[in-house]
Parts: structure tokens; sequence; C-alpha cells
């Protein structure tokens, strides 16, 4: 017998709680999509409108990507799911094996989650694991940078750097301190490439260890190129810095890129695009081309050796998920890859890119613009403030966009942009077009 069907049923608009969204303003004026193909999203009536951030930073081979669309539909036919809790599958695997060539040399593992959250959590573990595992239990101490972003877990939360995703909840993990922001305006608004100036921020690391004791500091975690704060390119020689000073001090390094990874500065990775390697690199997102819920930890050969040490039957990290290597997410995965092979999508980006960066230069001219950052395929432009009223210059810009068909992101006052990477010249003309014709004073 069915069960009974509660009287009254809440409307589809009230039922679900939507993320990061403000519900009773959202249900007055909703956005639905329900298909997409490429570079577009298509509303239930027909609309298309141009995709301008991925997805979510996600959706970088474009949507609905037949061949990870046909990859998945075959392996839920084949085996819907086995945990990987002493038991595995094929291709688990074998997409392990070729993520690891498709990362930095020196990075020879990655343990599967399912989210970008998890995969920050993950590593933050693994980092005091680590260090426990060879007899240094005092260090728990774990550092992160102004702006950063590192998912919605306890973990992530702590260690990242905008104060109001924290303030409704409480305690955080305790022994966390901040890097500040590699970032002036007043020397590096709209620079070309990387900016000058930042290494003093990478110094600022120095100064942190030794007010908290470097033989106490488990790991720093940064955004290669800062995401959802802004887009922030690291200065140059900034990244190298932090390298050695935590070398210099037997700390951790892990880039967070699970924005930056998967093609978006045209290379496999961030790590590979400024030349230095961290111990951990988190990633999710574009991993699966957005299809398929995945995240993962990379791990250094030498982090991973540290937990070998015991005997061979001994569990090594009490971590783990039910959801880790899942096959759906495997067998994306695995088609994602393919299609950065068989479509050279990093050539494809790296073509584009002199369009992109000079197409977002060009906003230079509105007088509401106070700076432009460009890193690969992503864009932050930063709008000035309406007198007054924090937001409203990047809301309104949001929705002229939007009106005139185009999906950007606007936190606070500055636009974001991460298109699909198969975003051609006319795609990126349309893109920044649309964007100035926002800007531009109404009659
Ligand atoms: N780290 C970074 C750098 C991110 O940009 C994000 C998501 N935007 C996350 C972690 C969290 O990922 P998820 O939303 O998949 O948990």
């Amino acid at each position: 017998m069915n069960a009974p069907l509660k009287r009254s049923l809440p409307n589809a608009a009230d039922a679900f709680w939507m993320p990061f969204s403000p519900m009773r303003a959202f249900n007055e004026q909703p956005l639905l999509f329900d298909r997409a193909d490429g570079m577009h999203y298509v509303t239930p009536d027909g609309w298309r409108v141009l995709d301008g951030m991925a997805g979510l930073w996600c959706v970088n081979a474009g949507h609905a990507q037949p061949r990870i669309t046909e990859a998945i539909r075959e392996a839920a036919g084949r085996l819907d799911f086995v945990s990987s809790f002493k038991m595995t599958h094929p291709a688990a695997r074998s997409y392990a094996q070729r993520l690891c060539a498709f990362a930095p040399d020196g990075i020879e593992r990655v343990f599967f989650v399912n989210s970008g959250s998890e995969a920050v959590d993950t590593a933050l573990k693994i980092a005091r694991a680590y260090h426990h595992a060879r007899g240094r239990s005092a260090r728990t101490k774990l550092i992160g940078r102004a702006k950063g972003y590192h998912g919605m877990g306890f973990g992530g939360l702590s260690v990242a750097g905008i104060g109001r995703h924290k303030q409704d909840f409480g305690p955080l993990l305790p022994d966390v301190a901040h890097l500040p922001l590699p970032y002036d305006r007043e020397t590096m608004a709209f620079s070309r490439g990387l900016p000058d100036g930042g290494l003093a921020a990478a110094d600022a690391l120095e100064e942190l260890v030794q007010i908290h004791d470097p033989a106490t500091v488990a790991a720093v975690i940064v955004e290669p190129v800062t995401g959802s704060g802004g887009v922030y390119p690291p200065p140059r020689g900034y990244l190298a810095r932090l390298r050695e000073i935590c070398d210099r001090h037997g700390i951790l390094l892990i880039f967070d890129e699970v924005i930056t990874g998967f093609g978006r500065l045209g290379t496999p990775f961030a790590a590979q695009a400024y030349g230095v390697t961290p111990d951990l690199i988190t990633c999710a997102k574009g991993m699966t081309n957005g299809a398929v819920p995945m995240g993962g930890v990379l791990v250094s050969e030498g982090v991973y050796d540290a937990f070998m040490a015991g005997p061979p039957e001994a569990i090594e990290l009490f971590h783990g998920y039910t959801y880790s290597a899942h096959p759906l997410a495997c067998a994306a995965g695995h088609a994602m890859l393919d299609v950065f092979e068989q479509d050279d999508l990093l050539g494809r980006l790296n073509a584009v890119l002199p369009v992109w960066q000079e197409g977002a230069l060009r906003l230079r001219s509105s007088p509401h613009v106070v700076d432009v950052r460009t890193a690969g395929l992503l864009c932050a432009v930063e709008l000035a403030p309406r007198a007054g009223v924090a937001g409203a210059r990047g809301q309104q810009t949001y929705q002229r966009c939007l009106d005139d068909g185009l999906l950007v992101r606007s936190s606070g006052d500055t636009i974001v942009l991460s298109p699909p990477l198969i975003a051609g010249e006319d795609d990126v003309e349309t893109i920044f077009a649309t964007i100035g014709a926002a800007l531009a004073p109404t009659a």
C-alpha cells in the first residue's frame, strides 16, 4: 500500500530551500533552466542564455558534452554502485592513474571524494594525519588567506577568508591563522599578466609562522588564483615564495584548485601554469564537467609514503565517503580526459586568450570600472559601488546582462566570468560587448 500523502503539499517553489539564495526574493522572480547545450542554457519556454560562468565554474567542456553523457549512461547500466571500502571497480583505478598523469610531476596518488568542500576537509585532515604519522603531533595549525573560499564544511570554512560566510555558525576550528591577500589596488589595478610587487605579501607567511612557532604549523592552503573572493591572480613569484617558506619549515602546501583545475588557466592545473608544485591539490567541478558530483585530493608521493610505514594490514587513513570513486563519476572523469585530449581543449583556450584579455581590458573605458583582473579564462570586472549602496551596481549589471541573454555572476560589486573553455572568439566578443552595454548609462 502506498504511504498516505500529506494532506497539503507545499508548493514546488516553497519546498526547495536553495543554497546561497534569497528565497523570498527568488520566488518573486524565479530563474529556471531545464536544458543546456554547448555554451547555452535554455529556459522551459525556449529562451537561450549564453553561459558566462560554465555553470558554477565547472562545465569546462561545454554543456551536455555528448561523449560525457554517453559514458555516464553506459556506466549507469553496467555498475550502479560499489563502495571503495576494501573493494573497488576497475574504472576507479584506471581513472586514478590517468588523473595522476594529468597532474603535475611529483603528484602520484588521488583520494576520491564528492565535492570541493569534501576535498578541502580531506586535504586538511591528510595534512594533520601526515604530521601525526611522522611523530609530529604538535603540528596542527592551519593557515588560510584573506578572501579565500574553500567550501562549506567546517574545515574549509575555518581556513576561508570571507567573514560573511562564517558569522552565523558559531565556533570554527581553533588554531587557524590567515595571510593577507596579495593585492594592492594602487599598484596592481588593470595589470596585464601577473602583477608585480606581491612578494612582501608572501613574506607575511614567514612572520606568521614565527608568531605561531613553525613546529606547530601543519599546512598552508591557498587558491592559486582566488576565485569566489573576486579573481585575484597571484603576483609574479608569490607562489614560489610560499613554497620556499613552507619547505624551510616542514609545512605542507595545499593548492585549492577546485576552480583552477581542469584547464581553466590553459594548463591542466594552476600548479603547471605557475611552475610551483604543492604537496596536495584539491579538485572537483571540472573533473566530471560538472555532470556528476566528484572531487579529489591529489597527493605527492612523499606525503603518501609517510602513511605507508606501518604494518601492511593496518588501515592507513581512517577517512572516506560512501560515494568516493562512484562508478558514474569515474566514467564521467574518464570521458572528460578523453575530451581534453581529443578536442585539444587547452590549445583552443590558449588561442582565444589574447581576445579574452583585450576584451576584458576594453571595459576600462567605463567610468564605473575600478579594476579588471584576468587569469586564463577567468575574469573579474570590479565596479565602483553606487553611492552608499554596496552591491547595487553589481546586481544591476548582472540583471541587465541576463535581460540581454548573458549569464554572469555578481559578487558584491564585482562581475565574475568563467565561461566554458570551448568559448570561441565570437562568444568572447558577445560577453564583453554585453557587459559594456550593461554598464553604459541608460537614456
Ligand atoms: N574550493 C574552491 C576554491 C571553490 O571555488 C569551491 C566552490 N566554489 C569549493 C572549494 C567548494 O566546492 P563545492 O561547492 O563543490 O563543495
